[in-house]
This record gives C-alpha cells, structure tokens and sequence, in this order.
C-alpha cells in the first residue's frame, strides 16, 4: 500500500495541479488536508524547494492569502547567503521582536490558537528591489508578517497612547514591561 502523502506533497501536487490559477490560502490548506503549518510547507516548497510560488508581496495583482505558481521551472537550491551569525545578531539587535507588527518570539502566535510566534529574516529593501543579505538591510519579521498573512504593518505607537497605555496597565504588566526593557537595553546595539 502506498505510504499517504505529506502534507508538503499535497500542497505541491494542488500547486501543480493548478498552475497559473491563483490560489487562496483556505484552498491551499484544504489540499494540504487541512494541516496547521500550511504556510511553513509553502515557504519550504518556495525557500527549499525552489518552486516559485508567488505569495501577493511579490505580486501586486495578488491579494493577501492569494498565491500563484506559474511555472514548473525550479529555482536552484536557495542560496542561504544568511549566516547563523548573521541571523543572531539581527535577532539580537532586533530585541527578538517583529519589526513589522511587534509580536516576540515565542509570543502565543494571534493568527494560530496553540503555536508561538516563529521569527525570521525580512529585507528592508526587497531583494528585488537590489537590497541585498547584509545585517543592515535586514530585521526580524514573524513569519505571518512575512508571508502577508496580517493585512496591516501597525503603525508604531506613539509615545503619549504609549505611555498612557503602560500607565493604566497593570502593576505586575508594568514589571514584566520593566524586565523586559532592562533585558533590551543591556544588549549592546541600540538603535
Ligand atoms: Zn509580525
């Protein structure tokens, strides 16, 4: 008997079965048999894999939750051209936080009920636009804000909602505020 299929090999045979045709995310998890970490498996298809399955930040006629694969034609092997040394140190400079919607690693993830919040590299200016893999033009993104699976950047706050904000909070939320910002500011780059 054949071993069933991954949930990575479903959601590949739907792309391929579909090419050309663009696809919403609910489609996509469907074919997948209804997996949690859907998105995950298309990254790997994309980064790993090289299929070029175009999410909508690389397509402008695409809305968010809407994907494409074009072609069959495979990109070679992803360059990892991001070392862990690399990585760390924007994690690190980043203070493990999203730079788009602000969620920390490990934060329960808002999109998914039992998973936590996965970081990873996002370019400041898009590769496509010539922003290349240096720590500089690179930040700390969830892995939602990178696949435009969140609608919205937030617009960062400013200080007097801030303030008001941290001022009504809770005096144990105000310790676990305090923590945190002692925690941050002790590493060594600030920007
Ligand atoms: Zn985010």
């Amino acid at each position: 008997m054949a071993r069933p299929k991954s949930s990575k090999q479903l959601i590949l045979d739907n792309f391929l079965a579909n090419r050309g045709k663009i696809l919403e995310s609910r489609d996509i998890q469907a074919a997948s048999g209804g997996a949690v970490e859907w998105a995950r498996r298309v990254r790997e298809l994309r980064n790993e894999e090289g299929y070029q399955i175009l999410p909508h930040k690389d397509r402008a006629d695409l809305k968010p939750n809407q994907y494409l694969l074009e072609t069959t034609k495979r990109t070679p092997a992803l360059k990892r051209n991001i070392s862990k040394e690399t990585r760390a140190w924007v994690l690190e400079r980043n203070g493990y936080t999203c730079q788009m919607c602000g969620v920390a690693a490990g934060d329960p993830d808002p999109l998914g009920s039992d998973r936590t919040v996965r970081l990873t590299m996002g370019h400041i200016i898009d590769k496509s636009k010539g922003g290349d893999d240096t720590p500089q033009n690179l930040r700390a993104i969830c892995t939602n804000c990178n696949e435009g699976l969140q609608n919205t950047s937030l617009p960062k706050p400013d200080q007097i909602h801030l303030l008001a904000q941290v001022r009504r909070a809770t005096i144990d939320d105000q310790k676990v505020l305090l923590k945190w910002l002692l925690q941050n500011f002790k590493r060594t780059v600030v920007e």
